[in-house]
């Protein structure tokens, strides 16, 4: 950006509007206004690149610049307004710009080169606490947007973890954390117990009352189940009125007392709807302990025939496998 023929004289009046030269006492800088470029360049002209080392600072006068990532990209992830500056850092670190800056259509701009500005430093200390400030608020800025970014990823992380309906963590989520539970248990040597759970002729219950009332009562037998498990417990809506449960530090027959006193609970407090109508439900439960070295698909697979042994003989029953 050193050709000159776009170069027009600056005013002291255009120093007006300009951020860092607020408070600043323009008369005494004008010896320096000649060595200051005014320009004026077309909309989609590239001002600053990654590629290409800086050595002015860049004042806006008139017309809109996007800070852009990719040269080619014409989203941009900030926008400068008259008054503003770009290229500050680059001139203060001696590095190359760190974002592609374009015009987004004919801009006007001043451009101070870096011994320039220090002169006027040496002239103005503010000016230099001027940009200091400026700094400082880019700085905070940025803080800003890095800290909503990672509250949404936290959002989006937890979307794809649990399952909307109920609450309750997913199959993706088991699929990553049931591995390493068992991997830890086996380093430290502590028994595993899994729990299949599965409401028994769910789909009486959706005849009989809605589906929107089978919602309601799954979302109660979850927050039963839930209630009844030990922190520690890794509790997961596997699919439709089913759930497994994961149990380290607990054997079989601890499980079968846990199993024992949901399934009793569930049979004794009926679900009552938000029409008033109670709906009468039970659960029928599988437990397989796990042995070392064993995959989660087999822990589940034993669970799961503990369940269906308990289906078999009458349901609202513990199967152990
Ligand atoms: P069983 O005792 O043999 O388990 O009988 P079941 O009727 O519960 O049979 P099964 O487990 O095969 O079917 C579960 C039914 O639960 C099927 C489906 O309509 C219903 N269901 C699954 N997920 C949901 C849900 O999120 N909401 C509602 N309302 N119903 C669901
Ligand atoms: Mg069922
Ligand atoms: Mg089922």
């Amino acid at each position: 950006m050193e050709d000159n023929k776009n170069s027009f004289p600056v005013d002291i009046k255009d120093l007006e509007i300009i951020n860092i030269f607020q408070n600043i006492e323009l008369k005494q800088l004008e010896s320096q206004l000649d060595q200051i470029r005014k320009l004026t360049l077309p909309g989609g002209e590239t001002l600053l690149s990654p590629s290409s080392m800086n050595e002015e600072i860049f004042i806006l006068l008139k017309g809109e610049l996007m800070i852009c990532l990719q040269d080619n990209d014409h989203h941009a992830i900030a926008r400068i307004l008259p008054g503003d500056c770009v290229g500050e850092l680059s001139i203060i670190d001696d590095r190359a710009p760190s974002a592609y800056v374009k015009t987004s259509g004919q801009c006007t701009l001043l451009a101070i080169h870096r011994d320039v500005l220090t002169t006027m430093f040496e002239q103005q200390p503010d000016l230099a606490v001027n940009l200091l400030k400026l700094l400082t608020e880019r700085f905070r800025q940025n803080n800003t947007i890095l800290s909503n970014s990672f509250k949404l990823q936290r959002e989006y992380r937890n979307k794809a973890e649990r399952d909307a309906l109920t609450g309750l963590h997913n199959r993706a989520w088991m699929n990553d954390v049931f591995p390493k539970q068992l991997e830890l248990s086996e380093r430290i040597g502590q028994k595993v117990t899994l729990m299949m759970i599965d409401a028994d002729y769910f789909k009486k219950v959706n005849d009989n009352h809605g589906h929107v009332a089978g919602d309601e009562t799954l979302k109660h037998l979850c927050k039963v189940i839930s209630e009844n498990l030990r922190e520690t417990d890794l509790l997961v809506r596997f699919g439709g009125e089913e759930l497994v449960v994961l149990m380290p530090g607990t054997i079989v027959t601890q499980a079968h007392v846990v199993a024992e006193r949901v399934r009793s609970l569930v049979e004794s407090q009926p679900v009552i709807l938000d029409n008033g109508k109670n709906v009468d439900v039970t659960i029928s439960i599988g437990l397989a302990e796990w042995s070392e070295e064993e995959s989660v698909e087999n822990l589940i697979e034993k669970a799961d025939r503990a369940l269906y042994s308990a289906k078999e003989s009458g349901r609202n029953k513990v199967g152990i496998f």
